[in-house]
């Protein structure tokens, strides 16, 4: 038997997700199917969680953590089978090259082409450039951020002493971190686009990630314009603590762990000892232990994702010996609830 090998970075690259998805009966619109596993979803998941990025080919699930990946996942999941059987389905579908077309269902022996790791920078140099770059940013104090802000009932001593910034004169951090750094360097770093400019054009008012000695780490953009899409850009390339990390101190106390900066500052402003995580999936399980001694109220969204990820993070916080608790729990007046679709900002009278 000849041995058949498979790139499969280079079959995923010839096969469009969205094609698949249409093969395997989801019905795609704009981008978007009905969840596989629609029971898990309100409504059976009427209104699709499922996007599909044509140009990564990757796809994924808002509400179900599992329920992501690539054309080949999409496949396994769809049609209940493991990855040799999923390669099997895309052959056979979409005609594959095997070598030898008089051999049914040919058992290829995967070899996994992995792709260029992603470009290495020196994380002290990064450290640097962030440092920098928040150098170059102005007061909140002044600028269109604080009445955004303050519509949002997070007021002055809370953007101060979480040192927010905005970018006002973008021409002018863009070219002054271009002289310092060369544009290499800042792309690595995750600031720079593949066009050669500042990632944060529109999104123009900076939550630094301070570490315990109030150092920038990491940084969410968010824009201040009702229609920008997406609201928040993060920083490219790992997140290395959660939001306001210094809390986790490892002393006896309460934490409420939100998502977004704004929910967190928002806690923040009313005074409670809150950390924040960039989004609804971006809670790492290797953090638990920055939890240490804390009894931890999680406050996610109320809505489907977010009381999916509340139990995720509940229970990931619960195995590893820390007390853990979702918001509302436990509570019975009905109006101390969050309503559906509400967040923690809106909860305490923000408005968008
Ligand atoms: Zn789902």
């Amino acid at each position: 038997m000849t041995a058949e090998r498979i790139d499969l970075e280079a079959l995923k690259s010839t096969i469009s997700i969205t094609q698949v998805a249409e093969r395997l009966g989801h019905s795609v619109v704009r981008g978007k199917i009905r969840c596989p596993y629609a029971m898990r979803h309100a409504h059976g998941d009427r209104t699709p969680s499922v996007s599909i990025s044509e140009s990564k080919g990757l796809f994924n699930c808002w509400v179900c953590p599992d329920v992501r990946g690539d054309v080949i996942k999409l496949v396994e999941i769809s049609k209940n089978l493991d990855f040799k059987g999923a390669i099997s389905w895309l052959q056979n579908e979409f005609g594959m090259p095997t070598g030898n077309s008089n051999e049914a269902l040919p058992m290829p022996m995967i070899k996994v082409v992995h792709k260029a790791p992603e470009p290495e920078i020196d994380p002290i140099l990064r450290a640097k450039i962030i440092l920098a770059f928040f150098e170059k940013l102005s007061p909140v104090e002044g600028s269109p951020a604080a009445p955004w802000l303050i519509k949002r009932r997070i007021f002055k001593k809370t953007w101060e002493k979480m040192r927010l910034r905005v970018i006002t004169d973008y021409d002018r951090v863009n070219r002054s971190l271009l002289d310092q750094f060369g544009l290499e360097v800042l792309q690595k770093a995750g600031l720079f686009n593949d066009k050669g400019n500042l990632r944060y054009y529109k999104h123009r008012l900076l939550f630094p990630y301070l570490d315990t000695k109030v150092i920038p780490r990491f940084f969410q953009a968010r824009s201040i314009e009702p229609d920008t899409q997406p609201k928040e850009l993060n920083l490219r390339g790992q997140v290395p603590f959660p939001f306001h990390v210094s809390l986790l101190d490892g002393e006896p106390g309460w934490i409420y762990l939100c998502e977004g900066c704004v929910d967190t500052l928002t806690m923040i402003d009313r005074g409670f000892p809150a950390v924040g995580i960039p989004g609804v999936k971006s809670f790492k399980p290797e953090w638990a232990n920055l939890f240490k001694n804390k009894n931890v109220i999680v406050c996610l969204d109320q809505d489907e994702a977010g009381r999916a990820m509340t139990r995720v993070v509940v229970d990931v916080l619960q195995k590893a010996g820390i007390k853990a608790s979702p918001l509302g729990e436990g509570i019975t007046v009905e109006s101390f609830k969050m309503a559906e679709g509400q967040d923690i900002n809106s909860w305490f009278g923000g408005k968008k």
